[in-house]
């Protein structure tokens, strides 16, 4: 008897038909009964009617009642605030910021894996397939805090953009944070270069890309916004920072630095197409055409910039403009939600509020926002971001037919408009990720049990 026959390497596909499709590509394509198929982890066709022929199918889909989009990109986050959630509920973001650096500065690596499992399973359990961190607090002898999240990320099996932050401006520097949680410019520089070197992976099919990101103008001295800048063009990697998130900064700004956050960035080499800043809540005209005219991207927070009354950002001026934005959940302490899906809801009403104009943003837009403008943001729209054939299969298949969203007309204002809508499968690399509404790959419970142990063992902490 002959030998076995090599296996057949052709990858496996996953077909997915009858179903609503929004691709979110250039022209905003959408089917109202198509196909998307997926060979391995890239998306191989998408159309309207039945899926083509293919050969080897694992696995497929009756997608009747179902909208299928790209899967949602996160911009901004914070994901150790997930034990540090209820705090602070009536203040602004200086307030708010000072009664907390004194507990996130007594965080250590099992808070932070903890607290990155709640983040990221709350964001995947909504459609998120590309999630992103800013991380910027390390106290001395905390653990590998940058890694637990890498871990988390990996065991959630969701697609990774950390950033390594820093703060070096204490209270004695004029800074916002005490002395004892910030770093000094040196050790903040060495351990990013060295975060990049370890685990950044620059590949089209990249889980995980690391970025530099000093935290913000009043935390963080101007030799290391600049030597920061520095640094990640010698890597070519991406620069993440906040930005004019509230009139306070600019008044700091303006007081410590002579001029306004947008030309204070520029001064220190912080405008550029590889730069994407958190909020931009206070922006004038020329800060907007700067923005444009560089490709500087944002991240847009519509609840956290309401939680901490921080204001409205001119969304719409932005996206007039020509400026990438995306959107952010931010962290969770000013966000206790901690949801994506919801958030293009909430950026399309304050728009609306903001601008007074029923037209400042649409349902499409906001969903562009969440997916395109968010890959966008993140320096990835190559690879993800749209249903396009040889892009990633990143893809969320959002159950429309139950008692939140039957009978809404249409199946893209049911996901913006509505209730946050359930999926049914979630796609990460061709992965399912969420199956039902549900993890596959870590145990709902046991995140949820684990981030309450690590959020009351930081209480006792604080209290001892
Ligand atoms: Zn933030």
């Amino acid at each position: 008897m002959a030998a076995p026959v090599a296996r057949d390497r052709a990858p496996e596909r996953i077909v997915v038909e009858n179903v609503a499709v929004a691709t979110v590509d250039a022209e905003d394509t959408e089917y109202d009964s198509g196909h998307v198929v997926v060979a391995g982890n890239r998306i191989e066709s998408v159309g309207p009617g039945a899926a083509p022929a293919v050969d080897n199918v694992v696995r497929r889909v009756d997608g009747t009642g179902h909208l299928v989009t790209p899967g949602l990109v996160n911009t901004h986050h914070h994901f150790y605030q997930w034990i540090t959630r209820g705090l602070a509920q009536d203040a602004n973001l200086f307030d708010w910021l000072v009664a907390l650096y004194p507990m996130w500065s007594r965080i250590d690596e099992p808070m932070v894996h903890a607290a990155a499992q709640g983040s990221l399973g709350m964001m995947v359990r909504g459609g998120v397939t590309t999630a992103m961190d800013h991380h910027y607090v390390f106290p001395r002898g905390a653990g590998d805090l940058l890694g637990a999240e890498i871990r988390a990320a990996a065991e959630i099996g969701v697609r990774f953009s950390a950033t390594r932050g820093s703060m070096d401006r204490g209270e004695s520097q004029g800074g916002l944070p005490p002395d004892f949680a910030v770093e000094t410019t040196e050790a903040a520089l060495t351990a990013t270069e060295a975060a990049v070197d370890k685990h950044h992976d620059a590949s089209f099919d990249s889980m995980l890309r690391i970025g530099v990101a000093p935290c913000s103008p009043f935390s963080v001295s101007t030799e290391l916004m600049r030597e920061a800048a520095v640094l990640a063009r010698r890597k070519g990697v991406r620069l993440h920072t906040h930005g004019s998130e509230t009139i306070e900064e600019e008044e700091f700004c303006k007081e410590l630095f002579g001029m306004g956050p947008t030309d204070y960035f520029e001064s220190t080499g912080w405008l550029g197409g590889d730069v994407w800043m958190a909020h931009c809540v206070h922006m004038n005209d020329s800060d907007i055409a700067a923005f444009a005219r560089t490709g500087t991207g944002v991240a847009h927070c519509p609840s956290s910039n309401a939680r901490l009354a921080a204001g409205i950002a001119r969304v719409p001026d932005m996206l007039a403009a020509g400026v990438p934005v995306g959107i952010g959940v931010d962290g969770t302490a000013s966000n206790e939600s901690g949801e994506l899906h919801t958030e293009l809801r909430n950026a399309l009403l304050i728009n609306r509020l903001g601008g007074h104009r029923e037209k400042a943003l649409s349902v499409r837009q906001a969903l562009r926002l969440g997916t395109y403008g968010g890959a966008q943001v993140l320096g990835r729209q190559d690879e993800i971001g749209s249903i396009e054939p040889g892009k990633l299969a990143d893809l969320a298949l959002w159950k429309l037919d139950g008692i939140g969203h039957a009978g809404i007309a249409d199946p893209v204002a049911a996901l913006v408009l509505g209730a946050a809508a359930p999926l049914t499968l979630l796609l990460v690399n061709g992965r399912a990720v969420v199956e039902e509404g549900r993890l596959t790959t870590v145990d709902e419970d046991t995140v949820a049990r684990n981030a309450g142990r690590e959020a009351r063992r930081l209480a006792a902490i604080m209290a001892g």
